[in-house]
């Protein structure tokens, strides 16, 4: 919500923002310094990040991970601190282009490095390339490009040996997640998304997410005062998920029952906390990562698509 007429409650500068869910106006360095503050906190609170600690950050080129690596490079600098840039690329064709594009270029102004992986080098295929050769409808692309890209996450944060992986998901986000895990009716799926990942289950590296008590409006806001360019264009196959139902859902309530999302949060963070202790926790027989059945849900979709994929060769050979 715009207010320029209005001052700011800590400094008296035009305001620019006004915060509903705390009754504050801010000016524009006031907001930034308050998303920078509050991120701090939640690193603190939830013991996120240790003094030293290598930290990869997972970068997509949007405004949400952009946002996170000015903000973790602006808190970790004078620190013994290291950041390392994890950008995936899925290969989705006019989309993630530009997006990494964004990605490579906060890195070289921030100077910090990164490490690059695509799907094609990973698992021999493109994200679109995947969608093609799918024939279960009900194998959702976010599904598979969710997987893969965890995945190839770990893979990165491995190669480039970091102590801790930092995602960008903000509250919208978090909220968002929790209630599609609710409704896909698999309660492990909550356990799985907690807050504090630790190490070995689920995922080989330890995974925080500092902007979890931020709502996306404020995380966009951040970028757009900053003028930190960030791919706007949708995914082309976000329309298969569920997640903007969600999100039209969480806002409506949110509008009308102010102070509701951070209320699911509460029950979010309980509920994810008392479920660790009763998480299913295998390793899978073909891979070796961790995973909540025999086979991990990466092994199954790859085996999946390259079933599908020697089924869509196969009137080739025969015809020879
Ligand atoms: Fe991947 Fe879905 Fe996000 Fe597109 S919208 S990048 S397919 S998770
Ligand atoms: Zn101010
Ligand atoms: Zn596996």
């Amino acid at each position: 919500m715009m207010a320029t007429l209005l001052k700011c409650g800590r400094c008296g500068e035009a305001s620019v923002y006004y915060r509903y869910y705390s009754g504050e106006r801010l000016c524009r360095s006031c907001f930034i310094e308050s998303i920078i503050e509050k991120t701090r906190r939640t690193i603190s609170k939830y013991k996120m990040l240790s003094y030293g600690d290598k930290i990869g950050v997972a970068v997509s080129g949007g405004k949400d991970s952009l946002t996170l690596l000015h903000i973790l490079s602006k808190i970790t600098s004078g620190h013994a601190s290291e950041i390392v840039v994890l950008i995936v690329d899925e290969g989705i064709e006019g989309y993630r282009e530009e997006a990494v594009k964004h990605a490579i270029q906060t890195c070289n102004e921030l100077g910090v490095k990164y490490r690059i992986l695509s799907f094609k080098d990973a698992y021999s295929l493109t994200l679109d390339e995947a969608i093609k050769l799918r024939t279960d409808k009900s194998l959702a692309a976010c599904t598979i490009c969710g997987a893969l890209r965890r995945r190839a996450i770990d893979q990165l944060a491995k190669e480039a040996d970091v102590d801790v992986v930092a995602t960008a998901h903000n509250l919208d986000d978090i909220l968002q997640t929790f209630l599609m895990n609710l409704f896909s009716g698999d309660i492990w799926r909550v356990a799985r998304s907690r807050v504090l990942e630790e190490t070995s289950e689920p995922f080989p590296v330890k995974r925080v997410k500092p902007l979890m008590e931020i709502p996306e409006a404020e995380v966009a806001l951040f970028a757009y005062l900053k003028g930190i360019p960030f791919q706007r264009a949708s995914c082309p196959y976000m329309s298969e998920s569920i997640r903007s139902e969600v999100r039209s859902i969480l806002n409506e309530m949110e509008l009308r029952h102010p102070g509701i999302k951070f209320n699911l949060l509460r029950s979010y963070l309980k509920i994810s906390s008392n479920l660790k202790l009763e998480a299913k926790s295998l390793v899978c027989s073909h891979c070796g990562y961790p995973s909540s059945n025999q086979i991990c849900s990466v092994c199954t979709i790859l085996t999946k698509l390259k079933s599908e994929a020697n089924r869509a060769k196969r009137p080739n050979t025969t015809q020879t």
